[in-house]
């Protein structure tokens, strides 16, 4: 494996390393699978589901040979990430109008979100080199997950979050994990931008998105999938849209699955974008060249509210090699989503919503139709977010549809008995 720039196509010698070319681009990391046998992979992987203590265990890691083949067994940092559950709802269902729809809940990861499918192989790969302090900007999943895995590795973990717009419960999680936590006034585009000119200073390993082995371990969640579903992939993929490494790693991984012959049809992606912070969505749907970034990006899904996501340029392969689309939906829809696949049992947090909200309306505007199917990938918890819980069953700032408030009756049963009798 190797580091191609996918700007200029420079490629970094064995044991360098770096997040920028010289030229600015990021670097991808480029596999050679012409050596590896499908059915003896599969038959590998499959073996695997049945480890238990074993870096083998994890559900990013039972894929080693597509992810990181090279990293020594004693460099893996894990909890035994992935694994998670792949559902189907009637509830969910009825709700989007189609025929069939999965839904992938990376929220049962170790840390609740999908950023740890990607994390732990990041930290290993920091590890191998011998760092010992990590760092990232966050709206804060990704400094949860760094913070855990960084305590799991005896390392310490340095992580920058803007002071308004984003969940507590998140920074709460990173600040119990360990991480010295650092609030500044701004967007998360600011603290990447500090990131990247300071962080070699301080000695500090990135692990945001701009680092390419997060993008590979995220490739996992769709391995994942196609494995439990016995490598027939539905013929949509949805996914929300924030920094947008979750949608170049679902573009890599559906490439790696094909080009491997592990899947004989490409699906589609649909990247969804919540519309107060929708710069990708608008380079796409105006057909623009370079993507404008939104200097004041608002919405309440706070792990999508990023104005210039880093890697618009690999998204654009993902949508390029699946015939992908994206969309944005507004707020009230996201939540309204959120609260139909919180009342499945499945539960989300808003940003996961944003793609049962963005599969709703692509079949109210017939771009889905009813009789395909359908997976989305559920990104976070439930609880990471209780302020817009809080918000939607108590307050009165949302217009919310599934209103679940509640019931002051006492211990009367006349009362009690009119909800449970005679509702
Ligand atoms: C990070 C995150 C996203 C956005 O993913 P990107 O890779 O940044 O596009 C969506 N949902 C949740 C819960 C997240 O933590
Ligand atoms: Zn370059």
């Amino acid at each position: 494996m190797k580091l191609v720039c996918i700007d200029c196509g420079k490629e970094l010698s064995k044991g360098e390393f770096d997040y920028h070319c010289t030229c600015g681009g990021l670097f991808d990391i480029v596999h050679d699978f012409r050596e590896y046998d499908a059915d003896l992979l599969k038959q590998l992987f499959h073996k695997r589901l049945s480890e238990r203590m074993t870096p083998y265990a994890s559900g990013v890691w039972r894929y080693k040979e597509l992810i990181f083949p090279e990293l020594p067994d004693e460099d893996i940092v894990t909890k035994y990430e992935g694994n998670t559950g792949l559902y189907s709802s009637a509830s969910i269902q009825k709700y989007t109008g189609v025929r069939q729809v999965w839904v992938k809940a990376q929220s049962e990861n170790p840390s609740g979100s999908f950023k740890d499918n990607g994390m732990t192989v990041a930290v290993s790969h920091g590890k191998s080199l011998r760092y010992k302090k990590f760092t990232c900007t966050s709206t804060g999943n990704t400094s949860s997950s760094l913070a855990m895995y960084a305590s799991i590795a005896n390392a310490d973990s340095y992580v920058f979050v803007p002071d308004k717009d984003i969940s507590i419960n998140k920074v709460l999680q990173t600040l119990a994990y360990g991480a010295k936590v650092f609030s500044f006034g701004g967007t998360y585009d600011h603290g990447i931008q500090f990131l990247e000119k300071y962080s070699s200073d301080l000695g500090l390993y990135v692990c945001n998105s701009i680092n390419p082995f997060r993008i590979e371990g995220q490739k996992s969640i769709i391995y994942e999938a196609a494995q439990y579903l016995n490598w027939e992939l539905p013929d949509w993929i949805i996914v929300p849209g924030g920094a947008l490494s979750n949608a170049t790693a679902l573009g890599k991984g559906l490439q790696d699955l094909f080009t491997l012959g592990f899947i004989d049809k490409m699906p589609r992606v649909a990247i969804v974008q919540a519309e107060g912070a929708s710069p990708f969505h608008k380079l796409v749907a105006e057909e623009k060249e370079e993507l404008i970034p939104e200097p004041f990006p608002y919405t309440r899904a706070s792990a999508l509210n990023i104005g210039h996501p880093p890697s618009w340029k690999k998204a654009l392969q993902t949508l390029k090699g699946t015939n992908g689309i994206t969309i944005s939906v507004p707020d009230e829809e996201i939540l309204d989503a959120k609260a139909v696949i919180d009342r499945s049992g499945i539960g989300c947090e808003p940003a996961s919503a944003a793609t049962i909200a963005g599969l709703r309306s692509l079949v109210s505007q017939q771009l889905i139709d009813k009789e395909e199917s359908v997976l989305c990938i559920l990104t976070g918890n439930m609880l990471k977010d209780t302020d817009v819980l809080n918000e939607y069953h108590f307050g009165d700032s949302i217009n919310a549809a599934f209103k679940n408030t509640l019931q002051n009756a006492g211990l009367t049963l006349n009362t009690i008995r009119k909800f449970i009798i005679d509702r």
